[in-house]
Protein backbone atom coordinates (compact mmCIF):
# COMPACT_ATOMS: atom_id res chain seq x y z
CA UNK A 1 0.00 0.00 0.00
CA UNK A 2 0.71 3.49 -1.03
CA UNK A 3 -0.45 6.49 1.07
CA UNK A 4 1.31 9.13 -0.72
CA UNK A 5 -0.76 11.25 -3.10
CA UNK A 6 0.49 13.15 -5.65
CA UNK A 7 -1.13 16.69 -6.14
CA UNK A 8 -0.31 19.58 -8.64
CA UNK A 9 0.48 22.58 -7.12
CA UNK A 10 -1.76 25.44 -8.69
CA UNK A 11 0.72 28.29 -8.29
CA UNK A 12 3.83 26.84 -9.81
CA UNK A 13 2.19 23.93 -11.81
CA UNK A 14 4.38 20.85 -10.58
CA UNK A 15 3.52 17.66 -8.93
CA UNK A 16 4.29 16.91 -5.27
CA UNK A 17 3.45 14.30 -2.91
CA UNK A 18 2.22 14.51 0.29
CA UNK A 19 3.30 12.43 3.22
CA UNK A 20 -0.35 13.26 5.15
CA UNK A 21 -4.20 12.62 4.45
CA UNK A 22 -5.40 15.57 2.57
CA UNK A 23 -8.19 17.40 4.93
CA UNK A 24 -10.97 19.86 3.54
CA UNK A 25 -9.17 23.18 5.21
CA UNK A 26 -5.79 21.95 5.77
CA UNK A 27 -3.41 24.30 4.91
CA UNK A 28 -0.63 22.98 3.27
CA UNK A 29 2.68 24.10 1.36
CA UNK A 30 3.69 23.29 -1.92
CA UNK A 31 6.90 21.20 -1.61
CA UNK A 32 8.44 23.26 -5.31
CA UNK A 33 7.77 26.72 -4.58
CA UNK A 34 6.49 27.15 -0.78
CA UNK A 35 3.69 28.21 -1.60
CA UNK A 36 0.38 27.93 1.06
CA UNK A 37 -2.65 26.49 -0.45
CA UNK A 38 -6.00 25.70 0.96
CA UNK A 39 -7.85 22.26 0.62
CA UNK A 40 -10.93 23.17 -1.15
CA UNK A 41 -12.06 19.39 -1.66
CA UNK A 42 -10.14 16.19 -1.11
CA UNK A 43 -11.62 13.94 -4.26
CA UNK A 44 -10.36 14.72 -6.55
CA UNK A 45 -7.86 17.01 -4.86
CA UNK A 46 -8.60 20.82 -5.26
CA UNK A 47 -6.38 23.70 -3.80
CA UNK A 48 -6.73 27.45 -3.56
CA UNK A 49 -3.75 29.57 -3.22
CA UNK A 50 -3.54 31.49 0.03
CA UNK A 51 -1.86 35.10 -0.34
CA UNK A 52 -0.35 37.24 2.19
CA UNK A 53 -3.42 39.44 2.35
CA UNK A 54 -5.22 36.41 3.21
CA UNK A 55 -2.73 35.41 5.90
CA UNK A 56 -2.89 39.01 7.33
CA UNK A 57 -6.69 39.27 7.10
CA UNK A 58 -6.95 36.25 9.26
CA UNK A 59 -4.98 37.61 11.42
CA UNK A 60 -6.43 40.82 12.19
CA UNK A 61 -9.63 39.16 12.52
CA UNK A 62 -8.11 37.85 15.74
CA UNK A 63 -7.66 41.02 17.42
CA UNK A 64 -11.09 43.26 16.67
CA UNK A 65 -10.71 43.49 20.55
CA UNK A 66 -8.15 45.81 19.79
CA UNK A 67 -10.32 48.36 17.83
CA UNK A 68 -13.04 47.96 20.24
CA UNK A 69 -10.47 49.11 23.22
CA UNK A 70 -9.11 52.21 21.06
CA UNK A 71 -13.16 53.50 19.86
CA UNK A 72 -13.74 53.14 23.68
CA UNK A 73 -10.53 55.32 24.28
CA UNK A 74 -11.05 58.02 22.34
CA UNK A 75 -14.80 58.30 23.42
CA UNK A 76 -13.80 58.57 26.91
CA UNK A 77 -11.43 60.91 25.72
CA UNK A 78 -13.58 63.35 24.23
CA UNK A 79 -16.04 62.98 27.06
CA UNK A 80 -12.94 64.27 29.29
CA UNK A 81 -12.43 67.49 26.85
CA UNK A 82 -15.87 68.70 27.01
ZN1 LIG B 1 4.17 25.16 -6.13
Amino acid sequence: MNDELTVKCPVCGSDFNLEEELEENDIINCSVCDAELEVLKTNPPKFAQLTYDDIIDELEDDDDWEDDFWEDDEEDFDDDDF
